[in-house]
């Protein structure tokens, strides 16, 4: 069984001291809670006070974006030099670096190989549009996506990654997909297609989260299907006891599999 895995991404929320406030508080929920990895996503600036609040605790660490080269002149980037250290995982290709800043499936490829060679751990999201889940494109669109992140990277590497599937519309928006249907298109398009590149053995091996407006009342219904390892958990990761309930219900339906 995959040990599951929920990750909260602040996105540009939470100045340094809430940030700390917000992590220690997590400290105190998630004490007791054992079986299931635990990571919160602040932003670049709060990561070094939020590291400091989190030691003596398993919570993992991650920064939400990185550029690919280790330094130069590209204003306004971090390159993964500057996060060994301080970042145990990082978000790569979020729908919105993909869709807001224009981020191309070869820049993503190439953040995948950066943080691989810094020993970050990429958490790669991908996903499809409304537009394009109507016309019965999500398999291809989302496959295609996979494909492109994973190009030129080895089995070994590849173990080392986690996916979140997304789809773009469940973002920030209340409407999450059905527990089936996310967990159909997880089945087909994202491990299928890491079956097609690695073998179904290594397939097995990585975890696939679920993202998309997962709360406390719906991280069941995701976290009890048998290709979801886990959330990527946007707005309900900024409040203590919301993200603590949902690692909490998502752990317990989970093993209940
Ligand atoms: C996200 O930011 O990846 C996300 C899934 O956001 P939300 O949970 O707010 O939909």
């Amino acid at each position: 069984m995959r040990k599951p895995f929920i990750a909260g991404n602040w996105k540009m929320h939470k100045t340094i001291e809430e940030a700390v406030s917000l992590v220690r508080a997590l400290k105190k929920e998630l004490a007791n809670v054992e079986g299931c990895d635990v990571a919160v996503c602040p932003p670049f600036v709060t990561l070094p006070a939020v590291r400091e609040a989190l030691e003596g605790s398993d919570i993992g660490l991650g920064a939400q974006n990185v550029h690919w080269e280790d330094e130069g002149a590209f204003t306004g980037e971090v390159s993964p030099l500057m996060l060994v250290g301080l970042c145990d995982y990082v978000i790569i290709g979020h729908s919105e670096r993909r869709n807001v800043f224009g981020e191309t499936d070869e820049w993503i490829n190439k953040k995948v190989h950066a943080a691989l060679a810094h020993s970050l751990k990429p958490i790669i999201c991908v996903g499809e549009s409304l537009e394009q889940n109507r016309a019965g494109e999500t398999e291809p669109f989302v496959g295609g996506q996979v494909r492109a992140a994973f190009e030129g990277i080895t089995a070994a590497q590849a173990k080392l990654v986690t996916m979140a599937y997304e789809q773009i519309w469940a973002i920030g928006t209340g409407l999450a997909a059905t527990g089936e249907d996310a967990n159909e298109i997880i089945g087909s398009a994202v491990r299928g297609t890491l079956a097609d590149l690695y073998g179904d053995d290594v397939a097995q091996t990585m975890r696939v989260q679920y993202g998309g407006s997962v709360k406390p009342q719906n991280v069941a219904e995701f976290l009890s299907q048998p290709e979801i390892d886990g959330a990527l958990v946007g707005g309900a990761s900024l409040k203590a006891p919301d993200f603590s309930e949902i690692v909490k219900k998502g752990l317990a339906a989970h093993l209940k599999q």
